[in-house]
Parts: structure tokens; C-alpha cells; sequence
């Protein structure tokens, strides 16, 4: 059972379905709510979790009832919260409008963007204890560098999704043992918006592993060769929360190499699309195990 350190974002998801999104000034009925767990790194840790690995967060989240139901729901899916730290501002929430087949997003980061550099320092422990070390970019970017910093000095690899998609400083570049962005991150990550992104992989054969949603997932052996893992023919319900569950299930499996842990993940993320929910569609090991053989 592999151990994973995610160090992310905890939010709660805050959904309305709608058939016309309000003007600007307007006030409009909802025709639903939904409220559920969600965040890129909370997402990420269930997934593992599900899969078996053995998890634990550092985080932020606030003294309200978001923050309580969300540490919570952590543990409940087995994942280790103790080290998820409490804020003095608001828990993160992402306020959802699902409108046809389309929605429009706002975040609100509140406690997530509290949790600073100088806090890693004092979970040495949780970096010793760890075999990978998993993060995203829903927290501020000097405290993703730290701890890439951190996973160095501890001789753990570093795995991270720029989500969302952003310009990575070299220094925290340098650390990543495996870039796993979208096609979209993968140019903003590496800053380079016209490269075709099959140059883009060949220029870091090993190290990077893009996903490409329906069509499944790309990276460039340390040979140069381009590998493709088409994606599973499936009737998609759901797309949130499939890079999660991706990365998730990329991190828990990474022991079995990175071909093995690819297809893995990529049967994992295509299972977490048939299902609604982000977190509540990520597969069990059993599931995941039924689904391949
Ligand atoms: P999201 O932001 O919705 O979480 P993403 O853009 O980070 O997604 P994608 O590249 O869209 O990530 O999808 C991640 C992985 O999920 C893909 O590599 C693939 O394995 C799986 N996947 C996504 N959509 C589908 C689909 N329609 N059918 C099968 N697999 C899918």
C-alpha cells in the first residue's frame, strides 16, 4: 500500500442547475441545489484512498460548519485530516451553475490560499512518512514550491497537477519528478502556447504525463517514443473531477511504474465519468479491479 502526502485545496462545491444563467443585476430561481465535498486536492486524496493507498492531507479549511463537514468527510473516506489546518477566514467554496451541458465556476479560495510556506516546516514528519508527495496549484504557488522543496530534502517524488493552469517558476519546475497537466496546463505550465504538445512531451520524456480527456492519455518513454493510453469507451454521465481522479489514482499506483500506474489511472478516470459527483464518482479498488480484468 503505497503512502501519499497530498498537500491542496479543500472546498465545498456549491451547485445550482439552471436553465438560463441570470444577467448581471438579475435575480433568477434555480431549478436545483446540490451541495458537494470538493477541491482539487481533496479530490485527488479520496481517489487514492478508494484505490487503497494510505493518505493524508495538509490543508486549510475554516471554523464554520463547511470546514467541520469537510474534515469529516475526509476522514470518513479514510483519508488522514489531522494535519489540515484551521483558518481564520471562510472555507473554500466554488459556487456552481450548471446550465445545459455547460456551467460557469466562481471560487472562492478563503482558507486554501492561508495555507503558507512557513507552515510545512513543521510537518517534517508527514514528508518522512511519505513515499510520493502530491500537489496541485488551488493553493498559493510559494507554498506548492515549498513543498517541492520539502519533498526534495525529504528524497520523496514530487507529483503535480498545475491546476488551474498557470506559469510554473523554473526552481519549482526543476523539483517535479511528474508533471501530470491537462493539455491546456501542459502549455501554460511550461510556457510555450504555440509548441505542438508532442514536442512539448519529447522535450521531457518520463517526466511529463498528459491527459487528453475521452482520447486518454500521452507521455514520451525515456527513449524519446511517444506512448499513447487511448481512452476506455464509456457512457460519460460526469466529467468533473476526472483529472483528480487521474492524479489520484496515478499517485497510489506510481509504485507499479509509470506505464502500469498510467493505465490504472486512466481506467480509474474514465469509471469516475460514468458516475455524478467528483468525489462520490472516484472507484473503489474492487471496482477498478472489476472494470480492467
Ligand atoms: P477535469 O477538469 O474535468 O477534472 P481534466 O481536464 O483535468 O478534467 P481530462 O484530460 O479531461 O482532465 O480527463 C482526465 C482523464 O479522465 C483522461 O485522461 C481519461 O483517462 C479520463 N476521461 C475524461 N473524460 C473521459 C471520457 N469521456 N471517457 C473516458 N475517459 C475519460
Amino acid at each position: 500500500m503505497s503512502r501519499i502526502l497530498v498537500v491542496g485545496s479543500v472546498n465545498m462545491d456549491l451547485a445550482m442547475t439552471t436553465d438560463r444563467l441570470p444577467a448581471l443585476g438579475e435575480t433568477a430561481a434555480a431549478r436545483g441545489f446540490a451541495c458537494h465535498p470538493g477541491g482539487k486536492g481533496a479530490n485527488q486524496a479520496v481517489a487514492a484512498a478508494r484505490l487503497g493507498a494510505q493518505v493524508a492531507m495538509l490543508g486549510c479549511v475554516g471554523d464554520d460548519a463547511f470546514g467541520r463537514e469537510l474534515r469529516a468527510h475526509l476522514q470518513a473516506q479514510g483519508v488522514d485530516a489531522s494535519r489540515l489546518r484551521m483558518a481564520d477566514a471562510p472555507t473554500g467554496v466554488a459556487s456552481i451553475a450548471v446550465c445545459g451541458g455547460d456551467n460557469a465556476i466562481l471560487v472562492a479560495p478563503g482558507a486554501n490560499h492561508c495555507l503558507r510556506p512557513e507552515h510545512l516546516g513543521a510537518e517534517a514528519s508527514a514528508f518522512a512518512a511519505a513515499d510520493a508527495v502530491l500537489v496541485q496549484l488551488e493553493i498559493p504557488l510559494e507554498t506548492a514550491a515549498r513543498a517541492a522543496e520539502l519533498a526534495e530534502r525529504h528524497g520523496k517524488p514530487l507529483l503535480l497537477n498545475p491546476a488551474p493552469a498557470q506559469a510554473l517558476p523554473p526552481e519549482l519546475l526543476r523539483r517535479v519528478v511528474l508533471l501530470l497537466p491537462n493539455e491546456h496546463e501542459l502549455h501554460a505550465a511550461l510556457g510555450s502556447p504555440g509548441e505542438d504538445w508532442r514536442e512539448l512531451l519529447a522535450r521531457h520524456p518520463g517526466r511529463v504525463l498528459m491527459t487528453r480527456g475521452r482520447d486518454g492519455a500521452y507521455f514520451c518513454e525515456a527513449s524519446g517514443r511517444l506512448r499513447h493510453l487511448p481512452g476506455h469507451v464509456v457512457q460519460a454521465v460526469d466529467s468533473t473531477g476526472a483529472g483528480d481522479a487521474f492524479c489520484g489514482a496515478l499517485a497510489a499506483f506510481l509504485p507499479l511504474g509509470l506505464e502500469e500506474a498510467a493505465r490504472r489511472a486512466n481506467a480509474a478516470a474514465a469509471l469516475s465519468v460514468t458516475r455524478p459527483g467528483a468525489q462520490s464518482g472516484m472507484p473503489s479498488l474492487a471496482e477498478l479491479d472489476a472494470f480492467l480484468s
